[in-house]
């Protein structure tokens, strides 16, 4: 089983995306996390994306669908993938397609969580303090949250309406939320 974490930045996937990864004993594909490692580590990727991340931009295209093949074809055939930050557009949504497809997969849930912008600007104002992202800047918030609206929720017409898209309220509490999740979760 595979299932996407979809909603603004700030919405609470990587949470959600934990408690998942426990239940379904799954894993989670976080290409923000991957990334950051990447960064972390000084590698050849990590130089190239610095500073667009930093800057709160996309990172391109080229890079992300490659760590995404990587994992897809791991040959180690990790399952229950659980996709947090990915896809983020309509060429990557249609790349993720073509490459679950060639590995006999598909996207069995796809979860929006839903969140306005003001409550997203305070929770990553108090995620700053307490991680130090340097793409968690007021500046960048903004600029990444006009990406969003841009880039990414336009998406949703490219998922809203197949049956297996749900749409939670990602205002709630983190309990509540995981509740409904699992309850749409027929396993
Ligand atoms: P958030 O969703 O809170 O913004 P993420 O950790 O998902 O945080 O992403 C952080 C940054 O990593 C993004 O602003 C972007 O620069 C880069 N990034 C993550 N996923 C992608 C992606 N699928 N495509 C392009 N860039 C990405």
């Amino acid at each position: 089983m595979n299932l996407i974490l979809f909603g603004p930045p700030g919405a609470g996937k990587g949470t959600q995306a934990k408690h998942l990864v426990k239940k379904l004993n799954g894993f989670q594909v976080s290409t923000g996390e991957m990334l950051r490692q990447e960064i972390q580590k000084d590698t050849e990727i990590g130089k190239k994306i610095i500073n667009d991340m930093n800057d709160g931009k996309f990172v391109n295209d080229e890079i992300v669908n490659q760590l995404i093949e990587n994992i897809i074809f791991d040959n180690q055939k990790k399952s229950n993938l659980i996709f947090d930050g990915y896809p983020r557009s309509l060429s990557q949504a249609k790349n993720l397609d073509i490459i679950l497809n060639k590995s006999n997969q598909k996207i069995d849930y796809i979860f929006f969580l839903n969140v306005n912008k003001e409550t997203i600007i305070k929770r990553i104002e108090k995620r700053k303090v307490l991680e130090k992202r340097l793409d968690d800047d007021s500046v960048t918030i903004l600029k990444r949250y006009d990406k969003y609206m841009d880039t990414t929720q336009p998406l949703l017409n490219f998922y809203s309406k197949n049956s297996n898209f749900y749409e939670i309220d990602g205002t709630l509490k983190i309990d509540e939320i995981t509740a409904k999740i699992d309850a749409f979760l027929k396993v």
